[in-house]
């Protein structure tokens, strides 16, 4: 809870793009426009089985200082690279043109263009509190402050249902990294006190109360800042074993095999690899619903088991857990958390517990403590509570 270079969630982040933009530019911006990063409360792998996922908003987030040009081209400067890039037209008409940080930014100008809006030009600086590459989807948190601003910015008549599958183009196609819709999703649709219920077939939402506030419950996020290893091919592996289970049981995709027939479905496949794999999806498709259940009857505290059961089988059956969400799962728990559960596609990142809010100080030391005793990199941990989505600041 202490450690100096954690996530603040304050509201200086939109001071900070202010002032940079007015040190880059020489002019205070037309305006600053935000989105936060998300976690996922429950339901992973579930997004590319068909299935469904419920993040939720983070107070971490990503401000975009902007004004609009009148010329085409773009100039944006990010606090976190410390850089300041250029772009014009000929680097927006095709994918992949700029790279770096900046095929974020690109890339949304791109995808925006390519579904036929005038995008305007513009002068952008940037400032987060997002971490990078910590799970929690700074990316999905830039390319959706930034396509704000110009939705905005331009008068572009582009609406909200539409925006994170634009934004997830620019990620999937002139970024080249194949995520789902979730990110995007949350960062744009996420509203302030609730889970955001998504089904990645259908890609309809439900706003499902999520009110930690008046339960005296908070969400402890703990950065477990373990090394990230062999994630992509892992993934790939993940993702190929699920395809191969839905084949073989003869459906379009996991999300098609009905929770009470699942003991009948795994004693049709042969490969134990298979069944464990088909055993969480399953399983875990189940737990975000009957997660929204509870939280559609204000029973809070009680989505804890579901949490805790999500982490065993993504340990035992999915096998996508390393030892410090492991042991920061455990420790949580053996402090008080009601549930815990590593949190993203797995081999590090973020684990979650839901926590009384007095005792949150007590569970981050009981975290910290257990880390130092088996020689981790100390982790990172804060409190945070569902937030709004993407939106323009006063
Ligand atoms: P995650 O989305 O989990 O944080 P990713 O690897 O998907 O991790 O995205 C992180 C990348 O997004 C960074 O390496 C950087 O290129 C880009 N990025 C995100 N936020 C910013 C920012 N505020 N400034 C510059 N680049 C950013
Ligand atoms: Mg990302």
């Amino acid at each position: 809870m202490s450690q100096p270079d954690q996530p603040s969630g304050t509201a200086d982040i939109p001071a900070r793009a202010t002032a940079g933009y007015i040190s880059e530019y020489g002019e205070p911006p037309a305006g600053r426009w935000a989105a936060p990063g998300r976690v996922n409360l429950i339901g992973e792998h579930t997004d590319y089985n068909d299935g469904f996922v419920l993040p939720f908003a983070l107070p971490q987030q990503t401000v975009v200082a902007a004004t609009g040009t009148g010329e085409p081209g773009w100039t944006v400067w990010s606090e976190q690279s410390g850089e300041r890039i250029e772009f014009d037209l000929d680097d927006v008409s095709e994918p992949g043109r700029v790279k770096g940080w900046g095929a974020y930014v690109a890339g949304t100008v791109w995808a925006l263009r390519d579904a036929g809006f005038d995008v305007p030009g513009a002068r952008m600086a940037i400032a987060s509190d997002v971490p990078l590459g910590a799970g929690l989807s700074s990316s999905a948190a830039l390319e959706s402050a930034v396509l704000t601003a110009l939705a905005d910015l331009g008068g572009l008549d582009l609406p909200v249902d539409d925006r994170p599958g634009l934004a997830q183009r620019a990620e999937n196609r002139y970024v080249g990294i194949p995520s789902g819709i979730m990110d995007q999703s949350a960062s744009i649709r996420c509203q302030g006190g609730h889970a955001l219920f998504l089904d990645c077939r259908t890609l309809a939402v439900e706003q499902i109360p999520f009110d930690l506030d008046s339960a005296g419950l908070t969400i402890l996020v703990v950065d477990s800042r373990a090394p990230h290893q062999h994630v992509t091919g892992e993934y790939r592996a993940r993702r190929a074993a699920c395809e191969e289970g839905a084949r073989s049981l003869g459906v379009p995709a996991l999300r098609d095999v009905p929770i009470d027939e699942l003991d009948a479905a795994l004693a049709r496949l042969d490969d134990p690899m298979i069944q464990r794999r088909v055993r969480h999806i399953v399983t875990e498709n189940q737990r975000v619903l009957d997660t929204v259940e509870l939280l559609r009857a204000g029973r809070v505290r009680e989505i804890g088991p579901l949490l805790t059961a999500s982490h065993v089988s993504m340990r035992d059956d999915f096998e996508i857990t390393v030892a410090e969400v492991d042991v920061a799962v455990e420790a949580a728990l053996a402090a008080g958390a009601y549930g815990a559960r590593m949190t993203g596609g797995g081999f590090g990142g973020c684990v979650l517990a839901l926590v009384d809010t007095e005792r949150v100080e007590a569970v981050a030391t009981a975290v910290a403590d257990a880390y130092a005793e088996r020689g981790f990199t100390a982790p990172h941990s804060w409190p945070v509570l569902p937030t709004p989505g993407a939106h323009r600041l006063p």
